[in-house]
């Protein structure tokens, strides 16, 4: 197989509440078989979260183990709680041709680019602030000063966004989801 060929591995990063899950989701709904990765994280689950589709929900001793192992691709603290891809999963798919999607932070998505050259790195961007603002609390899942900490993040994470290799701008979740299919070589 010719290098360009090569299945990809794709990053989705972008502030919390841009969208990320939502066009994730609605892509996958249209195209099951894009494999999007499964995270561990010490965060609780929120309502309607299933372990295992979600996330792996783990203890913080869990995620030390899974650490020191060496068994995470990256790993990363955001607003409060540990996050972190296992390699494993990643790996066989790669290695079966598989193109594979990371949802991840921005640290994240660093320690991706450090460790794989050829990644796409793909950010999320808001409409405006106030759009992301409206949707991180309209979503509800959040206590005002968890909100808070995300919303201190997201300027961090909108700072770096000439980092990545494309934007999308989440106004439309079908035209992104399209977007991103094209960027994966879906479609
Ligand atoms: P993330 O995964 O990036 O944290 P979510 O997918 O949970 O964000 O989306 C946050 C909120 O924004 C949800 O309530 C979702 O329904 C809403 N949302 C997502 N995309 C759009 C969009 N294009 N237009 C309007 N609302 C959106
Ligand atoms: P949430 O708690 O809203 O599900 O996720 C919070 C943030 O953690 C989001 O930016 C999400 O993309 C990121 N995230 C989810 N899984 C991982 C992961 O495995 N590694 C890293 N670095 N970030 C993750």
């Amino acid at each position: 197989m010719p290098p360009d060929a090569r299945p990809r591995l794709t990053v989705l990063s972008g502030p919390s509440g841009v969208g990320k899950s939502t066009v994730v989701a609605h892509m996958r709904k249209e195209h099951p078989e894009v494999w999007l990765s499964v995270s561990a994280t010490t965060r609780k689950p929120r309502p309607g979260e299933q372990h295992g589709v979600h996330y792996f929900f783990v203890t913080d001793d869990e995620m030390d183990k899974l650490i020191a192992n060496g068994e995470l691709l990256e790993w990363a603290e955001f607003a409060g709680n540990r996050y972190g891809t296992p390699r494993g999963a990643v790996q066989d798919r790669l290695e079966k041709g598989e193109p594979v999607l990371l949802e991840i932070d921005l640290q994240g998505a660093r320690q991706v680019r450090e460790s794989m050259s050829d990644a796409q790195l793909v950010f999320l961007a808001p409409p405006s602030w106030e759009e992301l603002v409206r949707r991180l609390t309209g979503r509800g899942t959040e206590p005002p000063e968890v909100i808070e900490r995300r919303l201190d993040a997201a300027k961090t994470e909108l700072a770096a966004e000439p980092e990545f290799d494309e934007t999308l701008v989440n106004t439309s979740v079908e035209d992104v989801a399209r977007e991103l299919l094209a960027l994966m070589d879906v479609v």
